[in-house]
């Protein structure tokens, strides 16, 4: 393999951009070329038409890969010899059934470790913290992995408390070590307060001087903090970065102090935001990301499709990083609901609901509807018996223009069915739609 574009003595995040780019280009057709010759998925599927490219020009001419491919050829993305694999990371089923497995080199695995390193210095960690790692670290999962390895190498102390075994678990291990940073689930993160104070106690009193979010967008497209978030904040009297990544892009994009979206990682992972047909959508304009990330050995992907709707932010960041940053997520490709004439995202109607305290939350259900249109039912459960539901419209009709159908449901009765007991992440959305 050739040197590493992150093992090069540069600094990706203050650097004139035309340089960085030049290198990212550089780099980006040596790992095109490295997948054509070594990875049998993509040889098999351009080997006779495409054995090498030259030009960024010509990377269109791939294609993409989708999660179906990864699927579907699973162990034809092994691009090394078995004897060199380190590590298997597998995904979460949460598309589909059937986890998609990763293998690692030890290369691979020093790649992970400088990239959440890096990424945790973004966000303002430093080896002083003592970090909570309040998400799984066991079953395969690479986030974990990550998290550790990283902290590790930045010289902060980590507490690895896992998220397997509950909300108190969570709680007792972070009231007995004290740490100064938390990264997990902003839904999971709130609930463990929520609960801690019903018992007595007082997350806020507690030494958390950061969290970090993974897994939930934390902001809206115009980049406000979500409600939601905003008070998950207040429960622990600590601010919130979101960090944006998966086990296929194996790079993450941390927010800096300014929390104006994730500061793009060039030296990583090639990034594209692109419309129905495939085509580059304009900084600034919501499309599904695409990605390349650089310099994988083990399982590595060209132009892979993430299914997440975000765009990229080109302003200059008040930190004075020279990086584009990612927006939040503000949907997943697979959940847009067209009703009444209007595209909607769940999360969209959801942080709605979380802005009036009125109402605790809400989930939303679509189904199958006439001249392919959704229809789109939201069930709400409140906070108490006294709630203004004609504010919340006329909220909805300000916010979307649209407002779904409403029901409304008590607190238990909605935390059974979006938050199961075992499950990584709070589920608000259900798609009942036919041949979906
Ligand atoms: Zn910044």
């Amino acid at each position: 393999m050739n040197e590493l574009i992150w093992q090069l003595d540069y600094d990706f995040q203050h650097e004139p951009r035309e340089k960085t780019d030049q290198l990212q280009e550089e780099h980006l057709l040596k790992h095109v070329n490295y997948c054509l010759r070594k990875s049998p998925f993509y040889s098999k599927r351009f080997g006779k038409s495409i054995a090498e490219i030259t030009s960024l020009s010509e990377l269109s001419k791939l294609g993409f890969t989708t999660k179906d491919d990864l699927l579907q050829n699973n162990d034809a993305f092994l691009a090394v010899p078995e004897t060199d694999i380190v590590d298997t990371c597998f995904t979460s089923a949460t598309v589909g059934t059937t986890p998609v497995n990763f293998h690692l080199t030890k290369s691979d695995l020093d790649r992970l470790t400088y990239n959440e390193r890096v990424a945790f210095q973004i966000s303002g960690v430093t080896r002083e913290d003592k970090m909570g790692v309040c998400v799984a670290l066991e079953r395969g999962f690479m986030a974990g992995l990550a998290y550790f390895l990283g902290g590790v190498s930045l010289g902060t102390h980590m507490i690895r408390i896992g998220g397997a075994r509950g909300l108190q678990h969570i709680w007792n291990l972070i009231k007995t070590h004290q740490p100064t940073a938390l990264i997990g689930v902003p839904s999971v993160l709130a609930n463990v307060a929520l609960q801690a104070i019903e018992a007595g106690d007082n997350p806020a009193s507690l030494k958390v001087e950061r969290i970090l979010a993974i897994g939930e967008s934390t902001r809206d497209k115009q980049l406000r903090l979500l409600p939601s978030v905003n008070r998950i904040e207040q429960l622990w009297n600590a601010p919130i970065y979101s960090t944006y990544a998966s086990t296929e892009m194996s790079t993450s994009f941390a927010e800096c102090l300014h929390r104006q979206g994730g500061h793009f990682r060039p030296e990583l992972i090639y990034v594209e935001i692109i419309d129905e047909q495939g085509n580059k959508v304009e900084d600034g304009e919501i499309g599904e990301v695409v990605v390349t990330p650089l310099g994988v050995q083990g399982t590595p992907l060209i132009r892979f499709k993430t299914g997440d709707m975000s765009f990229i932010i080109n302003q200059k960041c008040p930190c004075g990083r020279t990086t584009k940053r990612i927006g939040p997520v503000v949907g997943r490709k697979a959940q847009l609901l067209k009703y009444k004439g209007t595209n909607v995202f769940p999360n969209a109607i959801a942080s709605i609901v979380e802005a009036n305290s009125d109402f605790f939350g809400c989930f939303v259900e679509a189904y199958s509807a006439e001249f392919g249109e959704d229809r789109v039912v939201a069930t709400i459960a409140a906070t108490s018996e006294k709630y203004d539901l004609d504010k919340l419209k006329e909220e909805f009709r300000a916010g979307l223009r649209v407002v779904p159908e409403l029901r409304i449901i008590d607190k238990e009765e909605f935390l059974q069915k979006t938050q199961p007991e075992g499950k990584r992440k709070r589920q608000i959305f259900f798609d009942l739609r036919k041949g979906e």
